[in-house]
């Protein structure tokens, strides 16, 4: 019988990078590697990092750091997985004398082998190159049932939009859209496996198909997907503002399942820089967009990324996007320093931004902010709210957590018997970034529902 060994993945990053480690963890599964939350137990160590700004780049310096000690001790087999391993590939290697492998963000398929040449050898390994055949792409299932309530589930993967800051098309490659037959069998076998609520992943799920008169539209699939019997919701990220169709907009007052809620980052308020970003969208039409989604589906939550101290961001600059965000009123926003990134065109603008005034204008923005979240969760009190439970409450044994439709965590009284369920909950207090509630009869919660 084959020995029971352990693996423990330490993930940096977006939901890109935390359904990857999820889609490495379901591969070893079936090599006979069973997850441990302890890296001391570990015989093999993953760190599965994002490098699309300086600090999660760093964090993967400093986890090796930290590795290092157990690797003397336990020959512990130590890899590097997602962005910045596909950015930096054999000079990781030469760079860390104690790391065995380095796996592109295209080679997760090929992590057994990898491995079996580590174990068999002890020769390091490092696989880079960008696949065209799209395996990478292909879902690996779970194959029993799963604990998770909700599921990512990759549609896209890459991106064609080359904004001047961003490394994303370098390490993972051009957009690539998986057949909606694959999505959709994927969707119903996690439905199958008890999973309630289905996150369509993709850089630019908006440019879902392109490419392919064949495939099915984006807002087609999500059709196709709302009529998955045992999925309860639906959601997606990220969206790119450019792409964002009507026919996309429609969809949210259609569609029973898709919550409401979308993600569209804007980036800067200012028409000047958002050219420098090469975004191919105005404020005033990011506006507008915004304003069509309000009036389809008036309850939309809306969430963003945004960066502050691009190459040239004058304070008229810094000013507009302050503005863009007290007319929207994001229900949460995401925020960023400049970072310049290696072979992006915005590194090599002369113009940057000094330090102190991009981590003052972070500091102003993330103020303003924190406070219209607050309000937006101020809102919710006295509502009730549909929330898909989670599991155990972090504060207390006592609680348990969910999201609500619109996304807002969720922590009300309640056991592991409602994991999975739906409850109806009424809204008791908002915090900045959580809501208290309890839990009400669900005669009430039909009655409110039907009235949305
Ligand atoms: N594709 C999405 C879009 O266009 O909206 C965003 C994906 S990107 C991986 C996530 C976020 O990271 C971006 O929305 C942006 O705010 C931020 N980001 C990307 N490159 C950055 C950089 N060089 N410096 C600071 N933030 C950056
Ligand atoms: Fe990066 Fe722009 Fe592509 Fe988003 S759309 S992943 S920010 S290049």
């Amino acid at each position: 019988m084959m020995q029971q060994k352990r693996v423990y993945i330490e993930t940096y990053g977006c939901q890109m990078n935390e359904h990857d480690s999820e889609r490495m963890l379901r591969l070893l599964e079936s090599f006979h590697y069973l997850e441990t939350k302890d890296p001391k137990q570990a015989d093999l160590i993953l760190i599965n990092t994002c490098s699309v700004r300086e600090k999660p780049e760093h964090k993967v310096y400093s986890a090796l750091g930290r590795f290092k000690r157990l690797k003397e001790k336990r020959r512990t087999i130590i890899g590097v997985a997602g962005c910045v391993a596909q950015q930096e590939g054999e000079r990781l290697l030469d760079r860390i004398p104690y790391l065995d492998m380095v796996i592109g963000t295209h080679a997760i398929p090929a992590l057994p082998q990898l491995l079996g040449k580590i174990e068999v050898s002890r020769e390091r390994v490092c696989q880079t190159s960008f696949d065209q055949n799209g395996k990478y792409l292909e879902a690996i299932l779970p194959e029993k049932p799963v604990a998770k309530v909700k599921s990512y589930v990759t549609i896209m993967q890459g991106c064609d939009h080359f904004c001047s800051y961003c490394i994303v098309p370098y390490v993972r490659g051009r957009e690539k859209s998986r057949s909606s037959r694959e999505i959709i069998g994927e969707v119903k076998h996690l439905a199958e496996m008890g999973v309630k609520e289905a996150c369509l992943l993709g850089q630019n799920v908006n440019g879902y198909g392109k490419g392919s008169e064949k495939e099915l539209s984006f807002p087609k699939l999500l059709q196709r997907i709302n009529e998955i019997d045992g999925i309860e919701r639906i959601r997606f990220t990220t969206s790119h503002p450019k792409d964002l169709s009507d026919e996309l907009i429609h969809v949210f007052s259609e569609l029973k399942k898709l919550c409401e809620h979308i993600h569209l980052p804007f980036q800067s308020g200012s028409d000047r820089i958002l050219k420098r970003m090469n975004r191919g969208y105005t404020k005033e039409s990011y506006l507008e967009k915004i304003d069509r989604l309000k009036k389809t589906c008036p309850a939309i939550a809306v969430t963003a990324d945004a960066i502050v101290g691009f190459p040239g961001e004058e304070e008229e600059d810094f000013k507009q996007t302050l503005n863009l965000m007290g007319t929207v009123q994001f229900d949460d926003l995401f925020s960023f320093k400049y970072s310049p990134r290696k072979r992006t065109h915005a590194a090599q603008f002369p113009d940057q931004v000094e330090e102190n005034v991009k981590k003052d204008r972070l500091s102003i923005l993330q103020n303003i902010q924190k406070e219209i979240t607050l309000q937006k969760n101020q809102a919710l009190e006295g509502n009730v709210e549909e929330v898909l439970v989670e599991g155990q409450s972090k504060q207390s044994d006592r609680d348990v957590t969910g999201r609500t439709r619109s996304n807002k965590i969720v922590n009300f009284e309640g056991d592991l018997s409602l994991v999975g369920k739906l409850v109806p909950v009424r809204i008791t207090r908002a915090y900045p970034h959580s809501l208290r509630g309890e839990s009400v009869r669900s005669s009430v919660f039909q009655f409110r529902v039907s009235e949305l």
